[in-house]
C-alpha cells in the first residue's frame, strides 16, 4: 500500500511518540538541547512567513559548537521528541515551539525587572493605586496609603518590550480579561484542560480575606492546577450580558478596573438569593442604567435585566 501524503501546507510531522515525564526532563535538562530550541525557535523565514528550518551545520554554527560528533549527540536526543525533521533542515513542531516561547516570554530567565507604575486615583482613600510588577512576573496593584490590595495579575517579562509602561498594563489586562474569560467557559488558558468553576460561598480563612462580599469565584484547572480566585465582579464583567451592558454606556470590559466604581460597587452589591441551588446576584451600574444578572454556581447566567433607575 502506498504511504500516505500529507496535504502540502502541512509540514510532515510523523515520528513523535508520548514519552514519559522522565524522560522529557532528561531529554531537556542539558544547556546544548535547550539553545538548540531557542535557535530552531529564533529562526523565522520573513520571505515565507513561517519557521525557517535549519540545516545540520547552521544549527551547529548558531548554537555555536565545532565538534559535530558531541553536537549531533545532542540533537539525536531531540529528533523526535522536541525537534522534528525534514529533508530541508530541522524545525520545531508545535509543543517545541511552545517550550521556546515560555522561554523568550522570559517567564524563566527574568528575575530583574522591577517597577512601580502610578495608575490611578484609590476610590477608598483619594491615594494613589500603584502597579508593582514582581519578580515572580504579576503584577500586583495596590494602595499604599490605605493598604488595599486590589489585584494580582500574571504578566509576562516579554510584554514589557516594545511597549511603553502604559500600554504595558493595558496589554496586561486585555490579556487577563481574555483568559479569565476562557476559565469561567470551562477551558484552562494554560493547557486547555477542564476548568472546576465554582462560585464559594463556604469560605475558609484565606478566601475571606480575599473576599468583599462573601463570595469568591474559583476557577480551577483538574489537569495543571491553574487557578483564578475572585470577586464575582471580574467575572461577571466576562460574560455577554455585562460586557454589552457595558460596550453600551461606553466602557472597555477589559478596561474596567478593580478599583473603578463600576466594579467597586459591583462586589458591594452581591447578594446569594437562594441557596439550594445556589443563585447570586450581582449589580452593574452605569450613572442611571442598571444590569442585574444572576449567576448559578457554576458561573453560568440564569437571567439578566436591564433597567433605567
Ligand atoms: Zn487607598
Ligand atoms: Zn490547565
Amino acid at each position: 500500500m502506498a504511504e500516505e501524503q500529507s496535504p502540502e501546507v502541512l509540514d510532515d510531522i510523523r515520528g513523535f511518540e508520548s514519552i514519559s515525564m522522565e524522560e522529557a526532563t532528561s531529554i531537556l535538562g542539558e544547556q546544548t538541547r535547550m539553545e538548540i530550541i531557542v535557535e530552531l525557535g529564533k529562526a523565522w523565514d520573513k520571505h515565507h512567513h513561517q519557521q525557517q528550518k535549519l540545516r545540520f551545520s547552521e544549527l551547529m554554527e548558531a548554537v555555536g559548537l565545532t565538534d559535530s560528533g558531541q553536537f549531533n549527540y545532542h540533537l539525536d536526543k531531540l529528533v523526535g521528541s522536541f525537534v522534528a525533521k525534514s529533508d530541508d533542515g530541522y524545525w520545531l513542531p508545535n509543543h517545541g515551539m511552545k517550550l521556546y516561547r515560555l522561554i523568550v516570554s522570559g517567564t524563566f530567565t527574568e528575575r530583574e525587572i522591577h517597577k512601580d507604575i502610578d495608575v490611578d486615583d484609590c476610590l477608598s482613600c483619594g491615594g494613589t493605586v500603584r502597579a508593582t510588577y514582581r519578580n515572580d512576573n504579576t503584577l500586583v496593584f495596590t494602595c499604599g496609603e490605605c493598604a488595599t490590595g486590589y489585584a494580582v495579575i500574571p504578566f509576562s517579562p516579554g510584554g514589557f518590550t516594545n511597549r511603553t509602561d502604559d500600554d504595558a498594563l493595558q496589554a496586561a489586562f486585555r490579556s487577563f480579561y481574555s483568559e479569565l474569560r476562557l476559565a469561567r467557559q470551562g477551558i484552562c488558558p494554560a493547557c486547555d484542560g477542564t476548568m472546576e468553576t465554582k462560585l464559594v460561598t463556604d469560605l475558609n480563612e484565606r478566601l475571606d480575606s480575599l473576599s468583599v462580599s462573601g463570595v469568591i469565584s474559583s476557577l480551577k484547572c483538574s489537569v495543571c492546577n491553574n487557578y483564578y480566585y475572585s470577586d464575582l465582579s471580574s467575572v461577571a464583567l466576562t460574560t455577554d450580558e455585562v460586557r454589552r451592558f457595558l460596550i453600551d454606556s461606553g466602557l472597555e470590559p477589559p478596561l474596567v478596573r478593580e478599583w473603578n466604581e463600576v466594579t467597586v460597587g459591583a462586589d458591594e452589591s452581591v447578594t446569594v438569593v437562594e441557596k439550594d441551588p445556589l443563585r447570586v446576584e450581582i449589580t452593574f451600574a452605569v450613572e442611571d442604567e442598571v444590569i442585574n444578572v444572576t449567576f448559578d454556581s457554576d458561573h453560568n447566567v440564569v437571567s439578566s435585566t436591564r433597567s433605567v433607575e
